[in-house]
């Protein structure tokens, strides 16, 4: 049984070796997840190769997608790492404290912060489990009541309930994490807090201009994780390849009973502006310890999967958890029940959508005669993926076979939802590409003898943007 929905992995100490990220890519793993908030640049780069070179043993497609860190929007370090904030104590928040801080005082590694805030403002630390009202704040010091106290450790992230904190999307340090990400030609690049298309824009300009001498163009996922990007979700898709439904500070900042409806609307958005989306944090979280999921993850999974996700994500379950394979292997078995379980329509909609452009009026023909005559499989012969792409939007249960020349486009589709990508040699003449696909399919076993199925291409062949056929065959 193949799965339609893709499984992103968060690398980390637990999945670095050769082995680790072999077995990951055996138990299902379809994109991998550098996360540039950890480790320096050999750290990456051992993990780059290792990724690029057990991809290529296996000869499955996997695609790398580079996370940039983004904003530091954090307290400073405790003498003794940590502190132990009482509810109803008072605590200050000081951008001009420069030494450790204590029960009473922290420093600040977000030196905004007293800009962002006035009185009456709710402060929520470490993902939201301490909670802090302002009272005043005095210059570099931003005074406190501590509403909800619990322990408080070195550099814990600080949310503004609500949004509202100017700290640009793209430091310093994320321009230089660019330019890495480019050398490694990684297929996604994955931006922390946007706020706007222009954050999108910024990024899309640096990753351009850092992937030139690979003639590398990456695509961008715009982590949705700020109460601002809700409001611009649009024009934020619209400058983006696809959108990351980064649950864990979104939920700090809008609330998380807010969360569920908004990763549907983001979902469907998504698909309907030909974005992809990845639904993220805390899927299988109590497998960071335990062999099995809980219930309610199994079902947080498989409904991420039925609101039509391309990928579903894991965080600390592969980076650090105990379990890091068995989270895959699970997590895929579960995706597979959904979609058995899915009494897919064939979702009507895109009958009445207009669209100008001839490979996306293929792609769209392809898939409404493969549904209607009961295809086996659609093939489509693309340069860039886009036809793929197209195809994947809608839910039609006849599986898309991404077939390409290029290397880059082979990974890219390994995030799209039903597609599976597959490479094959690149040939200028076309009736040639069309009976090798074909039988590249007939010697995998997904096409036999008297099986039907549509397949679209470009003539001439090997223009990025030029499906502009559509044929309909019978295996022999
Ligand atoms: P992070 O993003 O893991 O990089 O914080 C995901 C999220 O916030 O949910
Ligand atoms: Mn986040």
């Amino acid at each position: 049984m193949t799965r339609r929905a893709k499984i992103v992995c968060t690398l980390g100490p637990a999945t670095s070796s050769e082995e680790a990220i072999a077995a990951l890519l055996d138990a299902g793993m379809n994109v991998a997840r550098m996360n540039f908030s950890h480790g320096d640049y050999a750290d990456h780069e051992v993990i780059y190769h290792r990724l690029r070179d057990a991809a290529k043993a296996s000869g499955k497609a996997l695609a790398i997608m580079a996370d940039l860190q983004g904003p530091k929007i954090r307290v400073g370090k405790f003498e003794g790492n940590r502190t132990q904030l009482q509810t109803g104590q008072k605590f200050v928040l000081d951008a001009g404290w420069t030494e450790l801080g204590n029960n009473e005082r922290v420093g600040l590694d977000y030196k905004e912060l007293p800009r962002d805030v006035k009185p009456g403002d709710l402060l929520l630390l470490n993902d939201g489990l301490l909670t802090l009202s302002v009272d005043a704040v005095r210059g570099e010091a931003v005074h406190t009541t501590v509403m909800a106290g619990g322990e408080l450790s070195n550099n814990k992230g600080i949310n503004k309930a609500g949004g509202g904190l100017t700290a640009p999307a793209l430091t310093a340090k994320d321009m230089e994490d660019i330019k890495t990400a480019m050398s490694f030609q990684a297929e996604y690049l994955a931006v922390s807090f946007p706020k706007n298309a222009t954050d999108m824009e910024m990024a899309r300009q640096l990753a351009n201009v850092a992937g030139e001498p690979w003639r590398h163009r990456t695509q961008l996922i715009a982590k949705i994780e700020r109460a601002e990007a809700i409001p611009a979700l649009e024009e934020i898709l619209k400058a983006s390849d696809g959108i990351m439904v980064a649950r864990g500070d979104l939920a700090v900042e809008v609330g998380a009973a807010s969360v569920p409806a908004l990763q549907k609307r983001m979902i469907k958005m998504a698909r309907e502006l030909d974005r992809v989306v990845i639904t993220a944090t805390q899927m299988m979280e109590s497998m960071i310890v335990n062999p099995v999921p809980t219930r309610a993850e199994v079902s947080d999974v498989a409904n991420a999967v039925l609101d039509g996700s391309d990928a579903v994500m894991l965080s600390a379950e592969t980076a650090t958890g105990r379990y890091p394979v068995e989270t895959v292997q699970s997590m895929s078995t579960i995706c597979i029940e959904a979609e058995r379980a899915d009494e897919l329509e064939f979702d009507a909609g895109f009958a009445n959508k207009t669209f100008a452009r001839i490979d996306q009026s293929i792609a769209m023909g392809a898939l409404f005669t493969a549904y209607h005559l009961g295809c086996k499989a659609i093939l489509a012969l693309t340069e860039s993926g886009s036809t793929a792409l197209w195809m994947s939007r809608h839910n039609v249960n006849v599986p898309i076979f991404g077939m390409t020349s290029q290397l880059t486009s082979q990974r890219r589709m390994a995030l799209y939802k039903n597609v599976r990508p597959m490479l094959m040699p690149n040939f200028a003449d076309r009736d040639e590409a069309l009976a090798n696909a074909e039988s590249l399919l007939v010697a995998n076993g997904v096409l036999v003898s008297g099986d039907t199925y549509a397949i679209t291409c470009g003539e001439p062949m090997g223009h990025p943007g030029g499906t502009n056929m559509l044929k309909v065959c019978r295996v022999k």
